[in-house]
């Protein structure tokens, strides 16, 4: 190759880079998208079939079936062989647990935590490539989740949309090493004190461990009193931020609910009175059934968990379902949440077929990952359902998800999901190569 040749070819390498750059910059998004699907199960309760949905930019613009005219100069996305449904929300995650396949979980070799953000951008896809384009993330050191919330927002990272809460709030306690991480208070003035400096490192949520349990640990002793615990919801309310309580347990549980948390996590055992104060205080419950399934899965060849942890597990899974299926019975409003760490990052939405389990429909099943936690975030308005007006959060499936949950739930039948107007994952190619 002669230098004039090489000269040549890096003026069309950097004339193409320029085009690039604006063919990215300036059409991506800005272009009228009009996607079709087959079927589209749009959240707030509407099914049409050949429909189209509009896409203006990062929003939904119009949504109609029946074969309507696809608008002039508009990019046509043909998925009409899928369903489309809204973006998943995946209310109780921890995207910062991040494993590298090799060392045991729980004791990875310390990290950097500008290494731990770079390496949970795995996690981040994995929850896409499940449908999932909203997290509430419950707990993480050192401001990593606060990081990647702000680097998704400004679009430097992909990843799905992050509602988060910064450190937890825990109790002191000795335990087994690996210390838990969380700010650690006790009495009513440490916890304000520690409610108010997650709040002003930017959390958009608190998040409090309102009992033990955890991994192979399935003990449910209360931590905060409920004295604590009320100082805790009432500085976060005043700061105008919701708080999450953490309870394996029946006595944190009801200490929780009383105490006025917007959300309760995982909870076996919990009493009649506290399920009827839930309903009557519209309290959220994010039961995490799967989580401990997808423990029991990995417990020897992941976890290597102690002997007798398995068992355990199975029992607390039992209980968790039964409180679970009493709570939807009641009128309580169930929440999907996967607990999402490690290696369980993909399988997020398989806690949706454990709530048709304990007797929801599919679609019901669907809302708990749609519309409810979008009310729960305050995002109603925009998030959780395919119309006008709200994020153009969309995922195509196989299937039929009305007759059949795992059109969902089984990431595999993922095919396609657009995340704020951006398609963020396309195996819809896959598809036609295998069949
Ligand atoms: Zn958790």
């Amino acid at each position: 190759m002669s230098w004039s040749d090489s000269t040549d070819d890096m003026r069309i390498a950097t004339l193409l880079a320029v085009l690039f750059s604006l063919a990215t910059s300036s059409t991506a998004l800005a272009a009228t998208k009009a996607i079709k699907f087959g079927k589209l199960v749009d959240g707030t309760g509407r099914v049409f079939t050949n429909a189209v949905v509009v896409v203006e930019d990062d929003r939904v613009q119009r949504v109609a079936g029946g074969n309507p005219p696809i608008p002039s100069g508009a990019e046509v996305i043909d998925l009409s062989r899928y369903t489309g449904i809204p973006g998943l929300i995946d209310a109780h995650t921890h995207i910062t647990y991040y494993w590298d396949g090799v060392t045991t979980p729980r004791s990875e070799p310390p990290r950097h935590p500008a290494v731990v953000a770079f390496l949970a951008q795995e996690n981040a896809q994995k929850a896409l490539e499940a449908g999932i384009t909203t997290i509430r993330d419950l707990n993480a050191p050192n401001g990593v989740d606060l990081a990647m919330r702000d680097l998704i927002t400004m679009g430097k990272m992909v990843g799905p949309r992050m509602f988060v809460s910064g450190t937890a709030i825990r109790i002191t306690r000795s335990t087994a090493p690996p210390a838990p991480l969380g700010i650690m208070v006790d009495g009513v003035d440490a916890v304000i004190r520690g409610v108010r400096q997650v709040i002003a490192s930017g959390a958009d949520w608190v998040k409090m461990h309102g009992s033990t349990g955890g991994f192979d640990d399935v003990t449910q002793f209360q931590t905060f009193t409920f004295e604590e615990m009320k100082a805790a919801v009432d500085v976060a309310h005043a700061l105008g931020k919701k708080i999450a309580i953490h309870s394996y347990g029946p006595a944190g549980a009801r200490d929780a609910v009383r105490a006025g948390a917007d959300s309760l996590e995982h909870g076996a055992d919990i009493d009649a009175a506290t399920i009827a104060d839930m309903v009557k205080r519209r309290t959220y419950y994010i039961p995490t059934i799967d989580h401990n399934q997808y423990y029991v899965e990995n417990a020897d060849t992941v976890y290597r968990f102690p002997p007798g942890a398995k068992e355990r597990l199975r029992d607390y899974i039992q209980r968790n379902v039964e409180t679970a299926r009493k709570a939807f019975r009641a009128g309580v409003r169930l929440i999907m949440g996967s607990d999402a760490v490690y290696n369980g990052w993909g399988l997020n939405a398989r806690e949706l077929d454990w709530f048709v389990k304990i007797g929801m429909t599919p679609e019901q099943a669907l809302k708990t990952a749609t519309t409810e936690p979008a009310a729960m975030l305050g995002m109603e308005k925009s998030l959780g359902a395919v119309a006008p007006g709200f994020f153009a959060d969309i995922v195509a499936v196989e299937g039929d998800p009305l007759a059949d949950i795992t059109a969902i739930s089984k990431s595999e039948n993922v095919r396609w999901v657009m995340k704020a107007g951006r398609v963020v994952v396309d195996k819809t190619q896959a598809t036609q190569n295998t069949k």
